[in-house]
């Protein structure tokens, strides 16, 4: 069974995803309006100067008051009707439109009817007649109806000499011409966050594949051990990691410790360890009493393995004893037993053959491992071994035995290594 990777991730992205994509839209949404805001304050500012200006304008090349004669409106006694060049003058040079209103009602202005001519005669709409000509103060909208069209739209009133409220100017530019300069930033602010958000949202699917790797390695690697290969190794990314990943890896690697250990195998090299051999070597003793059979024990200990470590690192260490063992393990596959007795040393029990006889036995070996080279990383590794062989006839105790054979494999190591000793000087 695999892990569903598929799902994990996108339930891990999902985690990620859905709080970037909630920042993502209140970015927009709070980088909009504050665009939005501060466009809105520029426009006030920008047309109530030109609606001021344009009053002004009104002020010295008509000066005077405000009045009705005759139907006509009329300013300093001046008739106004048809004086558009101030509105078209501000029209020309700001692109706003402008009116000056006599009351609530339009008769100079650049504001166009359907039809093309202008909206003279028309009405502003009743809430700024409300605030400018009933209260006498200015009026800004970013979405007053001028003539049915959406603006913004600022209005002050035109007074007479004696204070009194004669109409308004009016500058204002279309909803739809403000909006469409600034959809260009909202649209810049949008793209941005979407980017980041993509950007986030790939480095945490990123993420999340390789934490459900090192759990689907870590499964795998228990799978392994669960069905009886205390040989399996863990991928070193999984252990290579300082997270609670990496904890569980070497949890788990420790478990195949335990395990194998339970078991009496070695997880190295899959070799049974000491634990098993002195019921072997018991048997034999006793058989030997009974029925005078020949058998002999040999320990073998890698000559100068310890600089393979410092050389090539441990790991290569680990190769070279994964090496040995598999010579070993053919060696003896008919001949007897074979332990890991720990670190580099290896116990060979033969069962039919004494000492002598196991001499051209372990020769054989002893030269199939010095031939043997491991590769590592480009170079080439070669390792001797030396045994002490000690004859198992009218042995009286496992320990005795073990420990003759390691006095010899230490006179082995004495005499120059690469060689086999038995209790006989023999080597
Ligand atoms: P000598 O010829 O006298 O036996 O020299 P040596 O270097 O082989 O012996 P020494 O006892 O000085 O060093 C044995 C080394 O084996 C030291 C230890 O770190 C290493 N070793 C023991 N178990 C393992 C293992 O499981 N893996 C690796 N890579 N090294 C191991
Ligand atoms: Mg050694
Ligand atoms: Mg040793």
């Amino acid at each position: 069974m695999k892990l569903n990777l598929r799902k994990l991730t996108t339930r891990l992205l999902s985690l990620s995803a859905v709080p970037l994509l909630l920042l993502g839209l209140v970015v927009t949404f709070t980088s909009s309006a504050v665009i939005y805001e501060s466009l809105k304050d520029e426009t006030q500012n920008n047309l109530k100067v030109l609606a001021s200006t344009s009053y002004r304008a009104y002020e010295i090349e008509y000066p005077g008051d405000y009045a009705l004669d005759g139907g006509a409106v009329t300013k300093g006694g001046l008739p106004l009707s048809g004086r558009h060049g101030i509105v078209d003058e501000v029209k020309r040079l700001s692109g706003a439109d402008a009116t000056l209103f006599f009351q609530n009602q339009r008769f100079l202005t650049t504001i166009l009817t359907p039809d093309g001519s202008r909206a003279t005669g028309t009405f502003a709409a009743d809430e700024v007649a409300k605030a400018v000509l009933e209260q006498g103060q200015d009026y800004f909208s970013d979405r007053v109806s001028v003539n049915g069209t959406p603006y913004f739209g600022y209005y002050m009133p035109v007074r007479n000499s004696d204070g009194t409220v004669a109409g308004m100017a009016f500058v204002g530019k279309a909803r739809a011409a403000v909006l469409h300069k600034i959809a260009h930033n909202i649209l810049l602010v949008c793209a941005a966050s979407l980017g980041i958000m993509a950007i986030a949202i790939a480095i945490s699917s990123h993420y999340g594949r390789t934490i459900i790797r090192s759990l689907n390695r870590t499964k795998q690697f228990l799978g392994q051990i669960a069905c009886g290969n205390l040989a399996a190794e863990l991928d070193p990314q999984v252990l290579s990691r300082r997270d609670e990943i990496g904890e569980m890896g070497r949890f788990a690697v420790m478990l195949q410790h335990s395990v194998t250990d339970l078991v009496g195998k070695d997880p190295l090299t899959g070799l049974h360890n000491r634990r098993g051999c002195d019921v072997v070597l018991q048997g034999l003793i006793e058989q030997g009493r009974r029925r005078g059979a020949g058998f002999a024990v040999a320990m073998g200990d890698i000559d100068y393995f310890k600089r393979v470590n410092d050389a090539y690192g441990h790991r290569a260490g680990d190769e070279v004893l994964r090496m040995v063992s598999r010579c070993m393990s053919a060696h003896m596959e008919r001949a007897g037993f074979l332990f890991r007795w720990g670190g580099e040393e290896f116990l060979l029990i033969y069962e039919d053959v004494d000492a002598r006889q196991a001499l051209p036995l372990l020769q054989a070996l002893q030269k199939e491992i010095a031939g043997t080279a491991v590769p590592w990383e480009g170079a080439e590794i070669h390792v001797t071994i030396t045994f002490g062989v000690a004859d198992g006839r009218g042995a009286r105790d496992a320990d005795a035995l073990i420990q003759r054979a390691d006095e010899n494999l230490y006179r082995g190591k004495e005499l120059g290594r690469n060689r086999i000793v038995g209790d006989n000087g023999q080597g």
